[in-house]
Parts: structure tokens; C-alpha cells; sequence
């Protein structure tokens, strides 16, 4: 009886030393989560469903693309052929509602997703080696890259990961899984700069997985180095923010109020994570909460936008979801 009282003891200090730890983690510096889960987002019609999502942004009419890979899984070598499917979908920001959809028969390895300030929408594949500009009906405008062909040079990626169009035409592209440089092209995708190189230190990159840009400055997810570097456009480095709190960053989205977006997706392959970290404007996180539910099997937060009214969009690789977070009033 002694020894079943002192276990059960045990067990109740063991709790509730797990739920503050819990509780520690769920919350940064005190600050309470004014973000909620919109249970009525997104409204698919019968039959549709997403794949692995992997890449989403948000454009000025408040449609939210959302790039994944239908019933293709993350398997390597890159298979040969496309994806016969459509694998861009476009939504209606407040309802949910599928709009449209393109992009079958285009795609090896969908990736990352942005949107320009003329909102044609912008794509990495990291199977074809390549990126792609479309209108924002669907129709392919421009590509960089050799299709199929990997490499390091100004007119070739190895598994380009994201990419982010500044108000002057300027093409970022984060490349990627295997080089480990940031490239600018001119708004006619003609390379006009490059930098970073292997490595831990200031500029230096361990996967570039997700990049922004707003107004003279570059946010790169620099995820295998668990932190976030920023860069002027000239590629000159200004700060780098990492801690417990950023986690290990796999995209990023800056909102108007110069705030950035994070999702951290955890340590791989755990598959264990997806977190939502607001940063201010000095790299400090005022704002966190996980963007999991109690069904998912497996997690993996990806990439991150942030809409003009402020609602926070999150897709998640293993999840096969989207999902929207709106401030409480
Ligand atoms: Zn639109």
C-alpha cells in the first residue's frame, strides 16, 4: 500500500513536472495566444482534399494559393514523370471556398510558393530543378532553370526550396537543399548576384528553406542553422535571430506592420512539429502557438503567409492540410 501510494505520487509529481514544462514551451514570455483555429476554413466541394502542402501566399484580392502534391509523397530520386493532377489552388481568403485551381501535369516536386506585388504567382520545383512565373489565372509567363539538370552555376539550381519578388521586379530564390546560396535575378530572370556558402557563420547557410523580402531587407529560414538571417538586397548581412523560442524555421512572411511570421517545423525526421512564431522587428518573439490538432498523425509545419487583415495561413507537409488563424476580437 506504501509503495502503490509513494508510485502514485511519483506519477502526480512527474505530471505535473511534464505540464509545466508543456506549459513553458506553449507560451513566450507570458503572452497569451490571441490567434484561434477557423474551424469553417477552407470549404472544399466533396472529393477535393490536398496532398503533401508544402508552399502558400496570399495575393491583394485575399486569395490564398496554395501549392502541394496531390497523391505524390516526398520520395528519392524524383520520379520522371509529372504530377497529372492540379496542384496550385486558389481560395477565397474569408470563405474558404476553392476558386480555382491549375497546375496539373507541370510539377515533379512541388516546393515553395510566392506571390508578386502584381499577383502572378510563383513556384520552385525542386524535382525539375527549376522556378516558374504564372499569371494569376495559370498561365506560365517565364522559367529559370534546366529542366532536370542540377547545378551551382547562374542558370542552374539543385532543389531550389523558395522564392520572394520584391516591389522592383527583383527575383530571390533560396537554393536550396544542396547549394547553399541565396541568387537575385532581375525581374527578366537574368542573374545578377549571388551569396552564401556551407557553413554556420554570418551569410553562411545549412539549407535555405524559405525566404521573404519587404522593404530592403531578406528574412532567409535558415533551417538546418535553426535560425533566421536578414540581409539588405545586396546580400549584405544585418542580423541573425535563433533561440528556443524561433525554433528550427522553415518559412517566413513578413506582415505590414514589419512583424515577421515563422513556422517552425521541428527537427526532422521527427515529424513532430508545427509552431507558429511571431517575431517583432528586433528578432524577438512576442507571439506563439502550435498550428497542430489532436488528430494529425504526423506534423510538419512548411511555409507561412500572413494576409493584409492580418489572418495567419499554414501548411503542413504531413498534416496534408492548410489552415487558417484569425485574431480573437
Ligand atoms: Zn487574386
Amino acid at each position: 500500500m506504501y509503495i502503490l501510494n509513494m508510485k502514485l505520487m511519483k506519477g502526480k509529481i512527474y505530471l505535473l513536472a511534464v505540464l509545466m514544462v508543456v506549459s513553458v514551451n506553449l507560451a513566450v514570455a507570458g503572452s497569451k495566444n490571441p490567434y484561434l483555429l477557423d474551424p469553417n476554413w477552407p470549404s472544399f466541394p466533396e472529393g477535393i482534399s490536398i496532398g503533401q502542402a508544402t508552399g502558400v501566399a496570399v495575393d491583394s484580392h485575399n486569395h490564398v494559393f496554395l501549392f502541394h502534391r496531390a497523391n505524390r509523397e516526398w520520395v528519392e530520386p524524383f520520379p520522371d514523370k509529372s504530377i497529372p493532377q492540379d496542384t496550385i489552388y486558389m481560395l477565397d481568403g474569408v470563405t474558404g471556398e476553392l476558386i480555382d485551381s491549375w497546375g496539373g501535369d507541370l510539377f515533379i516536386m512541388p516546393h515553395g510558393l510566392s506571390v508578386d506585388p502584381d499577383d502572378n504567382v510563383w513556384v520552385t520545383d525542386v524535382g525539375s530543378q527549376q522556378i516558374h512565373k504564372f499569371s494569376h489565372e495559370g498561365e506560365l509567363l517565364m522559367s529559370i532553370g534546366e529542366t532536370g539538370v542540377q547545378g551551382a552555376d547562374e542558370n542552374h539550381f539543385a532543389l531550389p526550396s523558395d522564392l520572394s519578388i520584391t516591389n522592383d521586379g527583383s527575383i530571390f530564390v533560396s537554393d536550396g537543399y544542396v547549394n547553399t546560396r541565396i541568387i537575385k535575378f532581375t525581374s527578366s530572370g537574368i542573374f545578377e548576384m549571388q551569396w552564401g556558402s556551407p557553413g554556420t557563420q554570418e551569410g553562411e547557410f545549412d539549407l535555405p528553406h524559405g525566404i521573404a523580402a519587404s522593404r530592403n531587407q531578406i528574412y532567409v529560414a535558415d533551417r538546418a542553422n535553426s535560425r533566421i538571417q536578414v540581409f539588405d538586397y545586396t546580400g549584405l548581412f544585418i542580423a541573425e535571430w535563433k533561440g528556443e523560442d524561433i525554433g528550427r524555421p522553415y518559412g517566413v512572411a513578413t506582415y505590414h506592420n514589419g512583424n515577421l511570421i515563422v513556422i517552425d517545423g521541428g527537427d526532422q525526421p521527427d515529424k513532430t512539429r508545427s509552431r507558429v512564431v511571431i517575431l517583432n522587428t528586433n528578432g524577438e518573439a512576442i507571439q506563439s502557438f502550435s498550428a497542430e490538432k489532436e488528430s494529425d498523425q504526423e506534423n510538419l509545419g512548411h511555409d507561412i503567409a500572413v494576409g493584409n487583415d492580418g489572418a495567419i495561413y499554414v501548411v503542413d507537409a504531413w498534416a496534408r492540410s492548410v489552415r487558417k488563424y484569425i485574431l480573437k476580437d
